[in-house]
């Protein structure tokens, strides 16, 4: 990871023309999990509108109960990369849980032209899978997106992307999506933003937070404002260079993570904050 203690340089690398460094900022707003090809229109249509070109799709869900909506899979990637291309997003964020969805992913790309490009994500479950790490390791077509696994450290998690990168793939952004606690916080998860200058410190990393999976519900604060757009601000006062955020055009109907999932017109107001809260701090 070319740990440099403590001297800041922005090496990170560039992916269809967008540069992902330690001191860029780009939002990765879309579904949790893609329920149809009517949502994913919408959603893909409302942030092209906002001039947004990096999207979140999750095709492969792993869930913690297996009665629950595991993702339509490689069904989906058709539409999804179709309508990608359409509202000009130029990377999608998509989490894979084995070798052979990359391998899915790869094909349904080439069938579709590559109009699109995808950031393959490693969820919170696999953070320490290193076979799985290995494998995106080994490829160099795709950036990886590594979520640090909930109930790891840190120096595990920094350990878990050597996997990738000690294979060849130094393209990586290391998030930050909230970790397990017994201390019964209100939130899904305690947020462990504190730790995006740690990271950046520690690494060359772009570092990444996901507000939505770290507070897990989209619940207004005391002051009107929603603990999603809390979690965000907090997270780039910190330092993120990346936000992966839930956006649903109706979360009660959601197939997965609803109530964590802001609305479609609220994408413009939350982008604004976001650009607020950067000039600001
Ligand atoms: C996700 O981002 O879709 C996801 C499942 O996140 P995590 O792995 O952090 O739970």
């Amino acid at each position: 990871l070319g740990r440099h203690d403590g001297q800041i340089d922005a090496v990170g690398f560039e992916y269809r023309g967008i540069r992902f460094g330690q001191d860029t900022l780009h939002v990765f707003p879309g579904l949790c999990a893609v329920d149809n090809r009517a949502n994913v229109e919408a959603t893909f249509a409302a942030i092209g509108a906002a001039g947004v070109k990096t999207a979140r799709m999750g095709a492969y869900k792993p869930r913690t109960s297996p009665y629950d909506f595991q993702g339509h899979g490689k069904d989906c990637l058709p539409y999804v990369f179709e309508l990608a291309a359409k509202y000009g997003i130029q990377v999608v964020a998509m989490e894979i849980t084995r070798e052979a969805h990359l391998d899915e992913i790869r094909e349904a790309l080439q069938r579709a032209g590559n109009p699109t490009g995808v950031m393959l994500q490693i969820g919170t479950r696999n953070a320490q899978n290193f076979e799985l790490l290995k494998v995106v390791g080994q490829q160099r077509e795709f950036p990886v997106l590594f979520k640090r696994g909930m109930g790891i450290t840190l120096e595990e998690a920094l350990n878990a992307c050597e996997y990738v990168a000690s294979e060849g793939n130094t393209s990586i952004v290391f998030c930050l999506r909230g970790v397990k606690s017994h201390l019964g916080a209100p939130h899904r998860n305690l947020i462990d933003f504190s730790h995006v200058p740690v990271v950046k410190r520690l690494t060359r990393l772009p570092v990444c937070v996901d507000p939505s999976h770290s507070a897990g519900r989209r619940t207004l604060s005391p002051d009107g404002i929603s603990e999603i757009h809390h979690a965000t601000a907090e997270g780039i006062i910190l330092g993120a260079n990346m936000v992966l955020v839930d956006f649903h055009p109706d979360p009660a109907h959601a197939l997965c993570d609803g109530p964590q999932a802001l609305t479609l017109d609220e994408l413009p107001n939350f982008l604004e904050d976001v650009r607020l809260v950067r000039e600001t701090y």
